[in-house]
């Protein structure tokens, strides 16, 4: 395929499977026409990157379905001058859109190479506002927090505590909650007096393995 080919699919694919769904943020609906999903996605599945799945990216992990990416981002009701941490790197891919959506991002990855990789590709596209790092994203980034939102795109048991506490007051913090096969998005607002959770659409991601995760 060539860049035009790759482009036409883009637009297509914001076009019915986003926007055609009920994502209507203009700049959620910007951002996924601007960064191209495939290169985030091993040369293999490029062919397939505007289809309405997660593709495999190695190490057992997968690149979000679109449509989640757009859902989940247009969820966290984004400004631009928000700093923003993600848990799950992976590709890189769910990065790339949110900086082009707010000041600063950090995203933890726990499988090294996945973090090297993500962070080769984001500096080869020149987007300059994230900082990968390899660790347990269960755990935060303390010394970077609090953050306005913070996402979370691997599947656990239950919120992590340190993301909750990691929130500035007015802070949202989306993550896929439940048992290993099947989780439902919790939207969770930090308040003056404590947390508001509101349950949001069904799921299916990998899991969130580390020490407020799934067990390795
Ligand atoms: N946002 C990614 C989706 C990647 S899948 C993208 O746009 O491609 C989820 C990722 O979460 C996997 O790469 C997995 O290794 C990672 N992960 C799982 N548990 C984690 C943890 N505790 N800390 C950081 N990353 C974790």
């Amino acid at each position: 395929m060539i860049d035009s080919d790759y482009e036409r699919d883009r637009a297509d694919m914001v076009a019915r499977q986003i926007e055609g769904r009920g994502v209507r943020d203009p700049r959620v609906l910007d951002a996924m026409r601007r960064i191209p999903r495939h290169e985030f996605v091993p040369e293999i599945e490029r062919a397939h990157a505007y289809e309405d799945r997660p593709l495999p990216i190695g190490y057992g992990q997968t690149i979000s379905q679109p449509y989640m990416v757009g859902v989940m981002t247009e969820a966290l009701k984004l400004t631009p001058g928000d700093r923003v941490l993600e848990v799950g790197t992976g590709s890189g891919y769910q990065a790339a859109i949110l900086s082009l959506l707010v000041a600063k991002v950090i995203s933890i990855e726990r499988i090294s190479e996945l973090a090297a990789g993500a962070d080769a590709k984001l500096r080869s596209l020149e987007i300059n506002n994230v900082t990968v790092l390899n660790g347990d994203g269960t755990l935060g980034c303390p010394e970077k927090a609090p953050f306005d939102a913070i996402i979370v795109t691997a599947g656990g048991p239950e919120a992590p505590e340190a993301l909750r506490r990691q929130l500035c007051i007015g802070g949202r913090l989306l993550c896929p909650v439940g048992p290993r096969d099947g989780q439902r998005l919790s939207l969770i607002t930090r308040t003056p007096e404590g947390y508001a959770e509101e349950p949001g659409v069904g799921c299916v991601f990998v899991p969130l393995i580390g020490s407020e995760g799934w067990p390795n």
